[in-house]
């Protein structure tokens, strides 16, 4: 059986390590917010290119606690891609504003010259999605953002490390936004976070914000949350961080060999927008018409596949309050019916990534 994702093998590749960092955190006596997670905090931001990085309990948090800063909720709209994840929406949506969807383009990444239709009196910002590990046309939005003075939020949960034109996705927003879930690019081994910015008042409001509104113990200034993240999960993403170019160069070795091998009418592979460059977060291939019959043939020759994503977010049960219907967004209702994410992990062999390529080739439909 060949597993969609593959948490294991990446981790065997260097178990020592973790396992040598886990006991040290153990034995240190001191388990949430401390010199792990300043240490992380400072390796992020320099790998990111930032100047500030605030650790977070997760990726969810770090887009909710980003528009509450930014001072956005009630009454605001947030621009954001029709096919995004559920999680970016929620972040929207958690103090209220109201997503705008703009459609994808054939990136599947927002469609930039859609942006300027969308804005209103209300549109406060923009959450920029680096979906599937690649960047989105920045040049485009940051002109469109800087034109109607909007705040830029980038989602970077699944682009740990990519480019646009040689620079690093979460520098180019007011706030860039990081997940480090099992399965992202720089795992955790449990839920975390994290935003980074350069701006460093926002970076202190965001570490009073993740403490019940906090810096001086039992000293409140504000409602805050409860978003800190622990030594175990810094600890251990700082031996991740080590590795993650390493990582993503593997990804780009196993998406390579997709796109020589893979060789089917029916299916169409990834496009990578010229300027920007992919983690490979995940390898999407469309197959219109025929997806759910590749899927099952696959799982057929035990091999195993996801949907990312099977419901756009305006037709999720959850967002029925907003009044959409099938048809308002015809592009992302067109692509969660043929996108498949084929099998993409560390430590994925050769000759599986073969045995995926020749299974592909042999589908007729
Ligand atoms: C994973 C993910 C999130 C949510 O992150 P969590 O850490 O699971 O809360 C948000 N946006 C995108 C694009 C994601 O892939």
């Amino acid at each position: 059986m060949i597993m969609p994702n593959n948490l294991v093998r990446q981790y065997s590749l260097h178990a020592d390590e973790y396992k040598k960092k886990a006991e040290e955190v153990l034995d240190s006596g001191w388990y949430i917010l401390g010199k792990e997670v300043s240490a992380f905090e400072e390796e992020w931001a320099m790998y990111i290119g930032s100047r500030f990085c605030v650790g977070l309990a997760s990726g969810l948090d770090a887009l909710w606690i980003s528009f509450q800063l930014l001072n956005i909720g009630v009454g605001d709209e947030v621009i954001v891609c029709a096919n995004a994840y559920i999680a970016c929406v929620m972040g929207i949506t958690v103090n209220g504003a109201k997503p705008v969807f703009v459609e994808p383009d054939q990136y599947d990444n927002i469609d930039a010259d859609k942006i300027e239709a969308v804005v209103t009196d209300n549109t406060k910002a923009i959450l920029v999605v680096h979906l599937y590990g690649q960047a989105c046309d920045m040049t485009k939005i940051m002109d469109v953002a800087r034109r109607y003075k909007l705040k830029v939020v980038e989602d970077c949960a699944q682009s740990h490390g990519n480019h646009w034109h040689g620079k690093t996705v979460g520098t180019f927003g007011d706030v860039g936004c990081f997940s480090f879930y099992p399965s992202k690019g720089c795992g955790a081994f449990g839920d975390a976070g994290a935003i980074v910015t350069d701006n460093e008042d926002l970076a202190r409001l965001f570490k009073i914000f993740r403490n019940y509104g906090s810096e001086k113990r039992y000293h409140n200034m504000m409602v805050g949350s409860n978003s800190r993240l622990d030594e175990m999960q810094a600890g251990l993403l700082r031996v991740k961080l080590r590795h993650l170019d390493e990582f993503n160069e593997e990804r780009c070795r196993i998406a390579a060999n997709y796109d020589m091998g893979i060789i089917n009418p029916l299916i169409q592979k990834p496009m990578i927008r010229p300027g920007a460059d992919s983690t490979w977060h995940q390898y999407v291939v469309h197959v219109p018409g025929h997806r759910d019959s590749l899927a099952k043939y696959l799982k057929e020759v035990e091999i195993g596949t996801l949907i990312h994503y099977p419901i756009p977010p305006h037709l999720s049960e959850a967002y029925t309050y907003l009044r959409y219907k099938k048809g308002d967004y015809p592009i992302a209702e067109k692509y969660a019916d043929e996108v498949l994410s084929l099998p993409m992990y560390n430590g994925m062999t050769e000759e599986e990534q073969g045995i995926v390529i020749d299974a592909v080739n042999r589908f007729e439909g």
